[in-house]
Parts: structure tokens; sequence; C-alpha cells
């Protein structure tokens, strides 16, 4: 399975995911990331090439540095591929925000984590994997 494939069969209550689109370093165009989540949902993934950490979706929004914790994989392994998942509307407007991840070590692809959008606008999001 890949991991579009992964987050595309991962659907929260019902809500359909419209996009996946793959994470890119902002910095380097690195694809490979350690990946950092906290328990209000929020992820950061840092960049294995050049060091830069970027927010996925919102997170940068309820991000708490001294909750976050590095995502591990069942093998161990901590270093992954990630994609974000977009749930929209009919108008456009993303209403839920799922990230997978693949290790890079076994290749098993997963959903770590989803969560809610409930303000307008939010179309943005889409694209801020
Ligand atoms: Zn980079
Ligand atoms: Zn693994």
């Amino acid at each position: 399975m890949t991991l579009d494939e992964a987050i595309r069969e991962y659907q929260e209550d019902g809500h359909e995911v419209t996009h996946v689109v793959e994470s890119v370093c902002g910095g380097c165009g690195g694809t490979s990331f350690t990946v950092q989540l906290t328990e209000d949902q929020a992820m950061r993934r840092t960049c294995l090439g050049c060091g830069l950490a970027e927010f996925i979706g919102d997170s940068d929004e309820h991000w708490d540095p001294d909750d976050a914790e590095e995502c591990e994989c069942t093998c161990g392994g901590e270093e992954f591929a990630a994609a974000l998942g977009s749930s929209c509307g009919p108008d456009g407007e993303v209403r839920w925000l799922t990230v997978g991840l693949r290790c890079l070590k076994c290749g098993l692809c997963g959903v770590y984590e989803d969560w809610k959008i409930d303000y307008l606008p939010s179309g943005h999001l889409v694209t801020r994997a």
C-alpha cells in the first residue's frame, strides 16, 4: 500500500479525503523527515537533509514544544516520508486533516494523526503538507 492509499483509506467519521499532498522541505526540497507530534494533535517535521523544521497543516496554531514527542514506527524507525490528506467540502474548504507517514526503514505506511478543522477560510491548508 502506498502512503497515498493509506491516507485515502483512513476516513475518520466519513470525511472523504479529497486531496493528498506529499511533504517537501521548503528549504532544500528534501522528502525525508523526523516527525514530532503533541497530544494536542499538532505535527512538525524536521528535514533530514538541511534540518529545517516546518509545521504540518495548522499545527503552528496549537504547538506545544514541551509536549512534543518523536513519531516512531513499529520497527523502531524514526525517519519518514510524509503526506497530508485533506477532506474538503463542495465549497473547497478543509474540514479534516489526516497525516500519514511512510517509514524509510521498513516501508510501512500509516496514519499517525488526524484532526478536525472548524473554522473558515481553511482551503489554504491543502498544500501545507
Ligand atoms: Zn531540507
Ligand atoms: Zn518501520
